[in-house]
């Protein structure tokens, strides 16, 4: 939790947004907070930062798609999706790599939209944060029809089900914090209101147990 959330996470970050805004600046011959597309600031505050969360939340799902259907970054994904049992400790087991993918993306659409202050990043961040926490609860809610727009405890539960349901071959409900991106997109699916349901991947039993050959997992691949 130290290392993936606090410390690498804004390594990734800083040393990410440097070199972005050098290149910027080399090729261009201007900065990055000139090239926005939207200028947010004549915005109020409350819709600054819903315009802010909606578009990191879309950001994120791209990515977690992505992790899912290609093999060489589901390797890395599998790290989360080994937990047998949900707690709200399952959404801080992930691999470091993740931040590689995931923190370049919510870069570039925070630069796109720009007028964002680094405190209102902080703000969406730890609601995030909190709805993630809530989403790999042990609990068995779904909010009723807020579901459509929230994602919830019970298809995060189905996001981690070992046996995929016929018609998701990659997976389903890629939500982050909001499920109406699966909704429109069609990757939404609640098979059956149980909560007993085996959790993790086909293969499983043969993936490392112990933290050291986890990390290294993802860069081997299958043998
Ligand atoms: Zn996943
Ligand atoms: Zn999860």
């Amino acid at each position: 939790m130290f290392f993936n959330f606090y410390i690498f996470n804004l390594v990734i970050f800083i040393a990410f947004s440097e070199v972005v805004n050098m290149a910027v600046n080399d090729l261009f011959g201007t900065s990055l907070e000139k090239m926005h597309l939207l200028d947010l600031s004549v915005m109020p505050e409350w819709a600054q930062l819903l315009v802010f969360f909606i578009a990191t939340d879309f950001i994120q799902w791209f990515t977690h798609v992505m992790l899912h259907r290609y093999d060489i970054l589901w390797r890395f994904h599998k790290v989360h999706h080994s937990v047998e049992q949900m707690g709200f400790a399952a959404h801080l087991r992930y691999h470091w790599m993740e931040n590689v993918f995931y923190t370049p993306m919510k870069y570039i659409a925070v630069m796109l939209i720009g007028g964002f202050t680094p405190d209102q990043a902080f703000i969406v961040f730890y609601v995030a944060i909190a709805i993630g926490h809530l989403n790999h609860a042990n609990i068995h809610i779904t909010y009723g029809p807020l579901k459509y727009i929230f994602n919830n405890p019970v298809m995060h539960l189905w996001h981690h089900v070992y046996n995929l349901p016929e018609g998701h071959r990659h997976g389903l409900n890629y939500g982050i914090s909001l499920s109406l991106w699966d909704y429109i997109f069609r990757t939404a699916s609640i098979p059956k209101d149980d909560a007993h349901i085996k959790l993790g991947f086909p293969g499983m039993e043969k993936f490392p147990h112990d933290l050291p050959h986890q990390l290294v997992y993802g860069f081997k691949g299958e043998k």
